[in-house]
């Protein structure tokens, strides 16, 4: 691939990759993995700047999705930090920074695994915390912050400070929390700082204040004015007038002492109830950082050092096999259970086929683990030299290992499948696919109360959900299932039925047609009567609806016609609101984009527009109907205000689409 290609496709990686992380809180990577791609980018953009992009994530800050909460903007921005990976990169820090003529002594603060919050007080009041966001613009969160733990509401002193820090959760909350929801059926938290995360931007602060949240400052915003002079009288400051600073930070008076620092941390870090991905390294005099300065992603006068992630060797003593929803044969490792980064590792995915065999992995081997965070642990390698003469080489298995019948395997595919309509495993995961968070969202209706649902025959189709209030008497006499659990549970389910169409769509788990597909064949055919009657055709006619697509609705729809009508007769019958393109919320208009967006690239945004009727051009005129200012928009928003055109923002964009 040329480098410019392989540049755009990095890019719209990593921002796919950061939204999921910042605005959903649920990476489907691990960190080390996207700080590797990030890197990547780095080089190729230092040696091709030419084909660098506007939108790349080494010029922004996290990301800021569509927002329930309302937006803060801050005076001084909240930045990121640049990351080093080896002790070579942190010399090289120092060194740039010698050469500017300066001497500096470091501060080093352990670098915390949470959520980075913005908080103002005044008169020794707390008035106002807020979420990063993209650096700029972040999300008023001051209800959700006044219910974590250790959050000063008044100073010891009465002062006008903005103070930044990291909110977190601690791993034995997170433990706690998670053994409460595996007993409740509900999904489990990733990691402490996905649970951290998620909680804080929660619209109920009740919700919050049972995630039992804790912050770490760490930053004070214009320190001058507090009379202080180095980062470590900022800590000192800090602790003085009532913050909670973690204690563990070192004034170092050169780089070497910095290293021990990060060593000694290295092997103490599993000692500390909370996660913490690195060490910061500050120079500590202010008027020193003021003169080295920052760029427009993070100071130069600091560098994070990212820990590795952690590798463990252990045995794979077997392969199992789980059915997904789709009728993929999904392997998984059984491993020796062998404890990394503090918990116990018994099972690592093993994604296909394909992957098992360029890694050459066989039962009995001995293979590397890697954990990073609380992701998911992935098998990285197998240690060739410790292979046993009784390692088994692996064989994907050609029957189903749920109903028996034969499986097969798409040309050009990596995945095998089961295609048994009937097939139990499938029919299982169906069900638990409904009723998650992706699908349906029905709390209290796990994974392990479905899978009993369906063994004990209470539930063989989704509809069957809706008779359960029928069994309330039975349900009620099942194990750890009381009054309160079940009342809420056949609650939650009820309300289900008032869920939006392209939300029902989606669970209903037809290949290829994931939310946004949902949401855009829903903007076309809103309800399950419009959509039954559409043809293969019809549904090829919708932008970015593709053949594969439109077969498996169409197959669906003529398959499961007595499902549908059944839905249909217990009320579950949602009509989407938005319009088709020739009503569209865009029809007739002729729409500007600028600055950046965060949710959709320019050329994403521009299809939804055309899709629903609009026109998309480059420049402000009098025929201009419509600006969409994203971040930063220069010029062209100011010529639209000249002219008195309407401007809106990426949130009310999101709104008007209707996602
Ligand atoms: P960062 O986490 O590397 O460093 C900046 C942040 O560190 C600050 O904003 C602050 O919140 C935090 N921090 C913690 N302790 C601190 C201290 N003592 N002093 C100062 N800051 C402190 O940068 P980022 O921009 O927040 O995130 C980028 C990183 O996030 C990536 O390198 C990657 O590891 C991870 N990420 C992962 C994914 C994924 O899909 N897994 C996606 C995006 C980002």
């Amino acid at each position: 691939m040329n480098p410019q290609d392989r540049i755009r496709e990095l890019v719209e990686l990593l921002n796919r990759y950061s939204y999921e992380y910042y605005v959903n809180d649920n990476p489907s990577v691990s960190d080390a993995e996207y700080d590797r791609l990030l890197r990547e980018l780095e080089q190729l953009e230092a040696l091709y700047p030419e084909h660098a992009l506007e939108n790349s994530p080494t010029r922004r800050v996290g990301a800021l999705g569509a927002t329930k909460l309302q937006k803060v903007s801050f005076d001084e921005p909240m930045l990121s930090l640049a990351n080093a990976f080896s002790y070579e990169e942190l010399k090289a820090f120092d060194n740039r920074i010698r050469r500017e003529g300066i001497s500096p002594a470091y501060v080093c603060e352990l670098k915390i695994d949470g959520i980075a919050s913005s908080s103002k007080y005044e008169n020794g009041v707390f008035t106002l915390g807020a979420t990063r966001g993209d650096g700029y613009t972040g999300e008023n969160i001051t209800a959700n912050m006044k219910t974590i733990e250790n959050m000063p509401k008044y100073l010891n002193k009465n002062v006008d400070i903005e103070v930044r820090g990291e909110v977190y959760m601690t791993k034995s909350v997170f433990r706690e929390l998670n053994e409460e929801r595996a007993k409740q059926g509900e999904e489990l938290f990733r990691n402490p700082r996905n649970a951290a995360g998620g909680s804080l931007r929660q619209l109920d602060s009740e919700i919050t204040r049972r995630r039992r949240l804790r912050i770490f400052n760490y930053v004070i915003v214009n320190p001058e004015k507090h009379g202080l002079a180095t980062q470590s009288e900022a800590l000192e400051y800090l602790r003085e007038i009532g913050f909670p600073v973690n204690p563990h930070y070192r004034l170092c008076p050169d780089i070497g002492a910095v290293i021990e620092f990060i060593e000694e941390w290295e092997s103490r870090r599993h000692e500390l109830d909370f996660d913490i991905d690195g060490v910061v390294i500050k120079v500590d005099s202010f008027s020193d950082q003021k003169k080295i300065g920052s760029t427009v992603k993070s100071p130069r006068w600091a560098i994070a050092y990212k820990y590795p992630a952690i590798e463990m060797e252990t045995r794979l003593l077997d392969i199992t096999f789980t059915v997904g929803r789709t009728g993929t044969i999904n392997p998984n490792a059984v491993l020796e259970p062998v404890m990394i980064a503090g918990t116990l590792v018994q099972r690592a995915t093993l994604n296909n086929e394909d992957f098992i065999k360029e890694r050459d992995i066989r039962i009995g081997d001995f293979v590397i683990v890697r954990k990073a965070g609380e992701i998911i642990p992935e098998i990285v390698r197998v240690n060739f030299e410790k292979r046993p003469a009784e390692a088994k080489p692996f064989v994907m298995p050609d029957k189903c290992p749920s109903c028996g019948e034969p499986l097969s395997r798409a040309a050009g595919e990596a995945d095998y499948y089961c295609l048994n309509y009937a097939c139990p495993g499938i029919e299982l995961a169906s069900l638990v696919y409904f009723a998650s968070k992706a699908g349906m969202d029905i709390e209290g209706l796990g994974e392990k109360i479905v899978e009993e649902l369906y063994e004990r025959g209470y539930v063989k189709k989704i509809t069957d959900f809706y008779y359960l209030h029928k069994y309330r008497d039975e349900l009620l006499s099942w194990e750890g299932m009381g009054e309160k659990r079940v009342g809420n549970l056949l609650a939650a389910i009820e309300k289900s039925k008032e869920n939006p169409f392209p939300q029902l769509l989606t669970a209903l788990g037809i290949r290829l047609v994931g939310n946004k597909v949902a949401k855009t064949i829903a903007s076309r055919f809103p309800s399950f009567d419009a959509l039954s009657a559409a043809t293969y055709e019809d549904l090829l006619e919708i932008k970015d609806i593709g053949a594969a697509t439109a077969k498996n609705v169409v197959d669906f729809f003529r398959n499961n016609h007595s499902l549908i009508e059944e839905l249909k007769s217990l009320g579950i019958n949602p009509v989407a609101d938005v319009a088709s393109a020739e009503g569209g919320v865009f029809s007739g208009k002729t729409v500007v984009l600028t600055g950046k967006l965060f949710a959709y690239t320019r050329e994403e945004a521009a299809r939804i527009i055309e899709s629903l009727g609009g026109k998309v051009t480059d420049s402000v005129s009098g025929k201009t109907s419509l600006v969409i200012a994203g971040v930063d928009a220069g010029s062209k928003k100011k010529k639209a205000e000249q002219l008195g055109i309407e401007i809106i923002d990426e949130k009310q964009f999101i709104e008007l689409i209707g996602e």
